[in-house]
């Protein structure tokens, strides 16, 4: 957003210099100017390709109208998922009318590419391939733009500037950052990719609401079954308040939340909030899966929410080194849900040590970095929590060495202001090494060599009975005359909430 605005500044400023060459006779001065203009296009250059697409909706919801013109002729234009091609209707250059054929996910082009693409989508089947089909009002339909987004791959600084144009009864809730004072106007930006959006259109909650400084947009989609739609956003604006006990903002200032209804589900069995997730496809979106049939108050008793929340204190880690990821989100739902109240302190260590167990007993043959390299399979509970140990064991040195001057969220502060959102995938050490760049004493790629390859947990033991967490038969009981209690008890404190104001309706 802050290089769009220095562009319109660098913009608007050529027309002056233009002046001054017209004004100006002195050949040195001349010289001087047509310098300055050929920096500033290529400044503008920089900024990458700046696509335009136009989004229609029928009423009905059955057909989807797209117009493409791009800022350069393209010869590369594919859609995501390899479904796509079945769902698309019929593609023109816009040009020259010539119809584009399919091969694959891709479109056949002219060697010369294109600069005007048109295209219709049967947008209701490709609706009805998705998961949640069967249980949604039909007034509202979830389909993913891996479906219907047939654009060119993105560089970093290239951005797709994307318009809807919706009849009076659609709305539309996408995964892409709103364009201020601009109606149904979304940008589009290169991002990780993990997982795969969803895109909803038709008749649903869509509301704003304000969370510690931060516009966070959440969508509710409508099932057949009543829901309490002003309860469940107040659970998801109380929840995703959360968040903010760690350094006072939400760390995305344009994340988006869609809650998806999906009743009793084969998985998820008769739990009240039975799955959650992260998707980083466009921009951040945090899915929330809830059993409308349960009353909301249950929601309250999950940590599904607050799990996934924390996982944006990070940003998106390989796959392969999960395990940092899950376990920072595990440490942090127990802290953040102690601080908010929500649990009693003895209870979020207990939920702690209960998982560092678990931990230490699952793959005790393989390191952090195998197990989750090689899979779940026997080793689910190192990868969710040997990250949390790990998070621990740094949380409590920064705090010990500093007076309580340092802390982990005192570290995530700084990586949030200097990095997140962040549109790459990281490895550990590029997310360990920033974090020591954050701090005058290097810390975490200490830690990161002494445990990410080592066969076996981190071992908390010694440093939870440092803190006064000592179990008996596996009961956490907390002891406050032992070394380190100080520091235990300011981990878990209760915080007040940054305020929050109410939810914004529109
Ligand atoms: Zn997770």
């Amino acid at each position: 957003m802050l290089l769009n605005v220095s562009i319109t500044v660098v913009i608007g400023l050529i027309p002056i210099f233009l002046r001054t060459i017209i004004i100006n006779k002195n050949l040195h001065h001349r010289n001087w100017t047509y310098a300055a203009i050929g920096l500033l296009f290529a400044m503008h250059s920089h900024a990458g390709n700046d696509h335009r697409y136009t989004i229609s909706v029928d009423a009905s919801l059955s057909e989807m109208t797209v117009t493409a013109h791009f800022s350069t002729a393209v010869t590369d234009i594919s859609a995501r998922s390899e479904d796509a091609p079945q769902f698309l209707v019929a593609a023109y250059d816009c040009d020259s009318d010539e119809k584009l054929e399919t091969r694959g996910r891709r479109l056949v082009l002219p060697d010369a590419g294109i600069n005007c693409l048109n295209y219709r989508v049967d947008l209701r089947e490709a609706a009805n391939i998705g998961r949640h089909e069967q249980i949604l009002d039909p007034a509202n339909i979830a389909v993913s733009p891996t479906l219907w987004m047939w654009r060119p791959r993105l560089a970093a600084a290239d951005e797709i500037h994307v318009q809807f144009r919706l009849p009076d009864n659609v709305q539309v809730s996408v995964p892409w950052q709103p364009l201020d004072n601009i109606n149904n106007g979304y940008r589009l930006v290169a991002s990780p990719q993990s997982g795969t959006g969803i895109a909803i259109f038709g008749a649903f909650t869509s509301i704003v609401v304000d969370v510690a400084g931060t516009a966070l947009r959440i969508a509710v989609l409508n099932s057949h079954n009543v829901i309490d739609t002003p309860a469940v956003t107040e659970w998801v604006r109380e929840t995703a308040g959360n968040i903010a006990l760690t350094y006072g903002r939400f760390p995305n200032s344009s994340a988006r939340i869609v809650v998806i209804p999906v009743g009793q589900s084969m998985w998820g069995g008769d739990a009240a909030v039975p799955f959650g997730r992260v998707v980083r496809d466009g921009g951040e979106t945090i899915e929330l899966f809830i059993n409308e049939g349960r009353p909301v108050s249950e929601y309250y008793g999950t940590w599904t929410a607050t799990h996934e929340f924390s996982h944006l204190l990070l940003p998106y880690l390989q796959r392969s080194q999960r395990w940092i990821s899950e376990g920072f989100a595990q440490y942090y739902q127990n802290l953040l849900l102690a601080r908010a109240g929500q649990y009693t302190e003895s209870y979020a260590w207990q939920e702690l040590f209960d998982g560092f167990e678990r931990g230490r007993q699952s793959a005790p043959g393989a390191s952090p970095n195998a197990a989750t390299a090689e899979g779940e399979r026997g080793a689910r509970m190192k990868i969710y929590w040997s990250g949390a140990a790990l998070a621990l064991i740094a949380d409590v040195e920064l705090r010990r060495r500093s007076d309580g001057r340092e802390s982990l969220d005192t570290v995530l502060d700084r990586m949030q202001q200097c990095c997140l959102p962040s549109a790459r995938t990281w490895s550990g050490t590029d997310l360990f090494r920033q974090f020591d760049s954050l701090l005058v004493e290097p810390l975490f790629m200490d830690l990161y060599r002494q445990y990410a390859d080592a066969t076996g947990f981190p071992d908390v033991r010694p440093l939870l009975e440092q803190l006064g967490v000592r179990a008996e038969g596996g009961e956490v009981r907390l002891s406050d005359d032992a070394e380190l209690a100080t520091i235990r008890r300011s981990l878990m404190a209760r915080k007040p909430r940054t305020s929050s104001r109410a939810a914004d309706r529109r």
